[in-house]
């Protein structure tokens, strides 16, 4: 069997872990780390997201957008329509992740709901800037932490500086039980507001909850280079064969979604796991800290990076090249080679064809450049320095070959 890196640097799983005694209040353990003291357990990030916006619903009913990244999760729109609102793709900043302060203050008026700054692959997004500009027109911020659990903004955690926080513990977000989701607010009406949305839309499910236990014994068994291959590097190699990048982005997702909490064996691993989460936090700063510099050493390459002097958590290093036939030269030989490069998001909303009919159309040519010139390479503990180097010469040569094609 091949070797295949995982995309991101999840927290692996040890047998002990899943044993079923033990704490199992996942959600109080988890905003025991985040330093705030109550959190909501849900079945996914979007189902957080679900509640979240049902909750906020209720304080401002006559409200119906929802201003979005027009670069993120495609999950995102849905929960947004889930609640029966629209979503609005804002642009984001030229070269950047985060939501251009321009086209955010059009975007947002007296018919917002909620703007989400979206922390993505660790790094700290503008939150404050979200909020000045959400303040103006009485709109909530809902701070999407998806990727960033534990990412901090000077002694602060994120998910906590605008109303609601949500994260998810899906698998390949880092600290994960395979499906999860977790809502943080410091305010003690919506935190009443979320627990009565909660209360009202998430039930036990039974059938669901053995399927996601099943899939999380996979995820302890499986998530190692030797034999990740079978159940990543297969699937992806294929839709690469067939030119689907929204598969091979795992993009792909159903349009149903599911809203049940998870079960208490799943929340006791997660509470194990998140025992070792600090620690698997240093060590992959420390790698990435050397690779961001290697990188960074190769003409017009970038590592996204977020707002000034806080503190990102590194599940894959997220790279800009300088335009989109050097990245996809990159990544013709990178992607299908089991080192755990590849890309994030296949589109901006917008492009997304099954999105059609949920995303307005919208011009946001930022956002189609960032999806066109970046890759992501996976900060597992598994990619050595040799395996590092491997990648970093072929960035290298896909640079040369645009530049002797230019000079030609
Ligand atoms: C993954 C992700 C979500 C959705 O989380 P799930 O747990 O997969 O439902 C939302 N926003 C962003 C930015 C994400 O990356």
């Amino acid at each position: 069997m091949r070797v295949e890196l995982p995309p991101t640097a999840g927290v692996p799983l040890r047998w002990g872990d899943l044993v079923p005694r033990g704490e199992s209040d996942l959600a109080a353990a988890a905003a025991a780390w985040l330093g705030t003291d109550a959190a909501l357990l849900t079945g996914s990030g979007t189902a957080a997201l679900v509640v979240a916006l049902e909750a906020l619903k209720t304080l401002a009913p006559r409200r119906r957008t929802v201003a979005v990244p027009a670069y993120t999760c495609p999950l995102v729109p849905l929960a947004v329509a889930r609640a029966g609102l629209v979503p609005v793709p804002v642009d984001l900043a030229p070269g950047h992740f985060d939501l251009d302060p321009d086209a955010l203050a059009a975007a947002v008026g007296a018919d917002t709901l909620a703007v989400l700054p979206t922390h993505l692959a660790g790094q700290v997004a503008d939150v404050e800037a979200a909020c000045a500009i959400a303040a103006r027109h009485g709109a909530f911020v809902i701070e999407d932490a998806a990727q960033a659990f534990g990412a901090a903004r000077g002694d602060e955690r994120v998910g906590l500086a605008g109303d609601i926080g949500l994260f998810s513990f899906g698998v390949g977000k880092g600290l994960t039980i395979y499906e999860g989701g977790l809502l943080v607010a410091r305010d003690p009406a919506l935190r009443a507001a979320l627990r009565e949305a909660a209360a009202r839309l998430l039930h036990p499910h039974p059938l669901r909850e053995t399927k996601a236990c099943i899939e999380l014994l996979g995820y302890a068994a499986l998530y190692r280079p030797s034999l990740l291959g079978l159940v990543y590097g297969r699937p992806l190699r294929r839709a690469l064969a067939r030119r689907d990048v929204i598969a091979a982005c795992r993009d792909d997702v159903g349009l149903g979604i599911p809203l049940h909490r998870p079960g208490r064996w799943r929340a006791r691993v997660g509470v194990r796991a998140l025992a070792r989460l600090r620690a698997v936090h240093a060590a992959a700063g420390e790698r990435a800290a050397r690779r961001v510099a290697a990188l960074e050493a190769l003409p017009g390459v970038r590592v996204c990076r977020g707002v000034p002097g806080s503190v990102p958590v590194w599940p894959y290093l997220l790279v800009q090249l300088p335009d989109e036939t050097c990245r996809d030269a990159a990544l013709a030989h990178l992607w299908p080679s089991g080192l755990g490069v590849g890309r994030l998001f296949a589109h901006a909303l917008p492009d997304y064809p099954f999105l059609r009919g949920v995303v307005p159309a919208a011009a946001v040519p930022h956002a189609c450049d960032f999806a066109a010139r970046t890759l992501t390479i996976g900060n597992s503990l598994w990619l050595d320095d040799a395996r590092f180097a491997r990648i970093v010469d072929v960035l290298r040569q896909s640079l040369c070959a645009i530049a002797e094609t230019g000079a030609g």
